[in-house]
């Protein structure tokens, strides 16, 4: 199509289906200029493994007495505010057009903070789960990704076997890990010898990222990171 006719398209769509920040409700941007400046960052130092704040910069004190598959997660927000919001209207309002300003986050949070990284996988979800929400929001998230950083993109890199409970009504750190362990399988090959990034929404205690992990460096990843959108911390 021609500049111009993609151009007049652009301005149709804008007008038969006006955006507003999710925000503040003001006309233009999903997340307009002024709330994009008030999103909770998480500003160094963090623990390098878990990526929580941590004034010292040395493993907290949860990692210090835990081993772990995964290198490192980093999340360049706390889950709270208008990322909060933004991940549940991605989630489960089917505002999937917020994958792409997200990923745009993640791509400025990747060029300011390099991590060792030669693929993207989204955390899969269980194939009952995508059937009854039509997508996966962490896929969406590394697909977006991948067209701004033109990381590959390997979506079939992890398959979801085993339905879990959901994490929020699971108490404890320990009862989390059990929960989730064994729920993921490496389906190939595809992923020895590479650097992998785990892409994800939100991370909570980092179970899931790290049962991903142990998968993928059993069937020979050299290396594992988690990035994820939001933290709660
Ligand atoms: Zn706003
Ligand atoms: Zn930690």
């Amino acid at each position: 199509m021609l500049p111009r006719l993609v151009q007049l398209k652009g301005i149709a769509l804008d007008f038969l289906f006006p955006r507003w920040c999710i925000g503040c409700g003001k006309e233009g941007d999903l997340i307009c200029p002024a709330c994009r400046r008030l999103l909770p960052r998480i500003m160094p130092r963090v623990c390098p493994r878990c990526g929580k704040p941590q004034s010292s910069g040395v493993l907290c004190a949860s990692c210090a007495g835990s081993t772990a598959a995964i290198d490192g997660i980093r999340a360049p927000f706390r889950f709270d505010g208008v990322i909060r919001q933004a991940v549940h209207q991605l989630k489960y309002h089917n505002l999937t057009a917020l994958a792409q300003p997200l990923a745009g986050l993640l791509r400025d949070y990747l060029a300011a903070n390099p991590l060792p990284v030669e693929a993207l996988v989204p955390v899969p979800l269980h194939p009952r789960r995508l059937k009854e929400r039509g997508y996966n929001q962490s896929g969406l998230l590394a697909r977006e990704l991948g067209r701004l950083t033109n990381f590959p993109v390997v979506e079939s890199g992890l398959i979801r076997h085993r339905q879990t409970l959901p994490q929020a009504r699971t108490a404890t750190l320990e009862e989390r890990k059990r929960n989730i362990r064994d729920a993921f399988l490496c389906p190939d090959a595809t992923l020895r010898d590479r650097q992998v990034l785990l892409i994800d929404d939100v991370s909570t205690s980092g179970a899931t990222l790290d049962a991903c992990a142990a998968v993928l460096k059993a069937s020979g990843a050299v290396s594992v990171w988690g990035l994820t959108l939001a933290k709660e911390i």
